[in-house]
């Protein structure tokens, strides 16, 4: 984003060994680890002492340092220290060098954990502070995890890359006020410069698309056969929805006329955007017409294709991911390019160069936002005068997709289907943990299933946030024998992503421990129960998607969020969601609260074009854009 293309090994200390760690999370250069912004930030509060929570002190030792070794490895070290209103006890394990680096009268800095009842703080870490000016951050930025190469670390090798770079002095403060945060206010502010710049790349792009379209633009109409049509619909084991009926009508007609459809379908999570893409691409292939459907993830792929041949078992289809063996493949590809398949699934493995078509028409683009402007772009320009609709859960104003997205028309799925209860949301605080288990429990004696999702794959040293590892172990214990439990997150290969969901979706696990994979489009009938933990980590859009995961049938189902937090923002927020179980007025009124002043660490959304912009809620900065 910043043209700072120079190899990471130009940091002072950063090896090679260190770089090829870097390299297995696809961060090459310079720019890349600056964008490594960190997906959420500790706040830790000098004078705030909670009960069993990670604290910052700073005071003077008030008393010798003493050490003794209980047993042969292990080192106890105590002594006292004053903020100059309390006094604490403070241990320290396994740290036999303080005994000779600190001492009495030292005035120190110390992170560590509070004990109320004892008084106690169990420290992990502590510096001698030699400059009061130079004390270091009360703000610790997060990231996710990079193997062998500790949080702290990370963020050194950041800061000295900041360093490093020649740039103004505004791109660094804002790099800074990024991964070096003094106080909360320089997230914010940084973090909309970051936006900005986002937003200001972003349109370039678009710019020239425009360019490119405006030559493509030509005469082009589809002969749709509506009476087939017709009697696809009235086959159907479910009536469409009026919602789904307009949107359907309009596109076709567009199709049918001299211009193309170059469309965004808008429809909260449930409403049904699925069968209404299929209708479409039935009419273009009774054209004659080839139709490609992409989405982003193996798993949804999968799924789409599933309804595909459950819904059109009488055309040919195909599906085209990364896990296809090789000589499949290369079949699939002759056959696309000769015209043999007329509708064709698939992830990111349909923009390889050799994909070719025969006659594409028609294009899906499922999920869009979590795909880039030039790969949607890369994917029609694999036709001649292809008519195409995103599909999109991400409530946007119309004149601002138009803008975003390059689309000519925004059409909305306005209504879910008839026979949906409502989700019941329900927020619990730690201590509540129990009665949100019993919901679940009573759920899974039904024979249905639950997710469970935690903000992190694999446990972050030192932070408290829920990982799915930790808590499948835990889980899987607790029910032994009872339910079986499985896990799921992003790191894991696609194959194997598939099959657990696969597992899950035959029953064979009662419970899915998952990260924000399952956030898109999956669909599973019998899961009633969402589980959230570290609630207040996710963001109102993310939790509203994950939401959609679960009453995707006329069975009453359950959210249940756990809040480990005592923020009254972050409440304000949870409570908000369990108020509303509409996106767009979830959208709105999180905009509202972002206003006031809200940190939210945690990345947004898997977005190709963006880092932290969030077309649903940032779109207000694309009113004073000058670019
Ligand atoms: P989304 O808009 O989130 O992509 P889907 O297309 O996956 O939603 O649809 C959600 C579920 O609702 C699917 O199981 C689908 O079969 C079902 N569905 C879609 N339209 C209707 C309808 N009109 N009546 C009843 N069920 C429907
Ligand atoms: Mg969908």
């Amino acid at each position: 984003m910043f043209n700072f293309n120079e190899k990471l090994e130009k940091i002072p200390k950063l090896g090679e060994k260190t770089s090829n760690y870097f390299a297995k999370k696809e961060i090459y250069t310079i720019d890349d680890l600056l964008c490594f912004l960190p997906i959420s930030y500790n706040e830790y509060v000098a004078g705030e002492y909670k009960d069993k929570e990670k604290i910052l002190f700073n005071g003077t030792i008030t008393t010798k340092i003493s050490s003794y070794r209980p047993r042969p490895n292990l080192t106890v070290t105590n002594f006292k220290v004053s903020d100059g209103i309390n006094e604490f006890k403070v241990v320290v394990w396994n740290q036999p060098h303080l005994k000779f680096t600190i001492k009495q009268s030292d005035k120190i800095e110390l992170f560590g954990v509070y004990d109320q009842s004892n008084s106690q703080i169990t420290a992990n870490k502590i510096t001698i502070i030699t400059d009061e000016a130079n004390l270091s951050n009360q703000i610790i930025p997060v990231y996710s995890k990079i193997a062998n190469i500790s949080n702290i670390k990370l963020n050194k090798f950041i800061l000295s890359a900041i360093e490093y770079v020649d740039c103004e002095d505004k791109i660094k403060d804002m790099l800074k006020g990024l991964h070096n945060p003094e106080q909360p206010d320089d997230i914010l502010k940084s973090q909309e410069e970051f936006k900005k710049l986002e937003l200001k790349e972003y349109l370039k792009k678009i710019e020239i698309l425009k360019v490119q379209k405006e030559i493509a633009d030509v005469k082009n109409s589809i002969a749709i056969d509506i009476v087939r049509i017709n009697k696809f619909k009235d086959n159907l084991p479910f009536g469409l929805t009026n919602s789904q009926e307009e949107v359907i009508i309009k596109c076709l007609k567009h199709m049918q006329s001299e211009k193309l459809l170059q469309a965004l379908v808008l429809g909260d999570v449930g409403s049904g955007k699925t069968i209404v893409s299929l209708v479409l691409s039935l009419g273009a292939i009774l054209d004659g017409n080839q139709v490609a459907i992409m989405v982003p993830t193996d798993i949804l792929a999968r799924q789409f294709y599933e309804q595909i041949q459950f819904y059109l078992s009488e055309l040919k289809s195909e599906l085209l991911i990364s896990s296809v063996a090789k000589l499949k493949k290369k079949r699939i590809k002759d056959n696309l390019q000769m015209g043999n398949i007329e509708i064709v699934v698939g992830t990111q493995a349909l923009l390889e160069e050799d994909v070719e078509f025969k006659n594409l028409k028609f294009v899906v683009v499922d999920e869009q936002h979590r795909f880039g402007v030039m790969q949607r772009q890369t994917l029609i320009n694999k036709g001649k005068n292809v008519n195409y609709i995103y599909l999109s859960a991400t409530p946007i104003p119309r004149t601002i997709a138009h803008s975003l997205y390059g689309v000519i028309d925004v059409y909305e799925i306005k209504e879910k289907p008839l026979n949906r209860k409502e989700i019941i949301t329900n927020i619990y605080n730690e201590k509540e943990k129990g009665k949100m288990l019993n919901i679940m429990e009573k759920e899974l004696e039904k024979g249905n299933q639950a997710f469970i999702v935690t903000p992190l794959a694999y446990e972050i040293e030192d932070f408290n946030l829920a990982d799915s590892y930790s808590t499948y172990e835990r889980f899987s214990k607790y029910y032994e024998g009872k339910y079986n439990v499985g896990v799921i997150n992003g790191q894991l290969k696609a194959k194997d992503k598939e099959l657990i969901m696969k597992k899950f979706r035959n029953h064979e696990y009662d419970i899915l421990v998952s990260t924000t994979v399952i956030e898109v489009g999956v669909d599973v009938k019998d899961a009633t129960v969402m589980m959230i933990l570290n609630g207040e980590r996710f963001g109102i859009a993310q939790l509203h998607q994950l939401r959609g995961r679960v009453g995707r049938n006329n069975k009453q189902s359950f959210c249940l969020v756990q809040n480990n937090t005592t923020n009254e923002v972050s409440k304000k927020r949870l409570d908000l969601l369990s108020s509303s179980n509409n996106g767009f007025e979830l959208a709105k009124e999180d905009y509202k609260l972002r206003q006031s002043g809200e940190v939210t660490g945690l990345r947004q959304s898997g977005a190709e074009d963006f880092i932290l912009f969030n077309p649903s809620v940032d779109f207000y900065l694309l009113d004073n854009q000058n670019v």
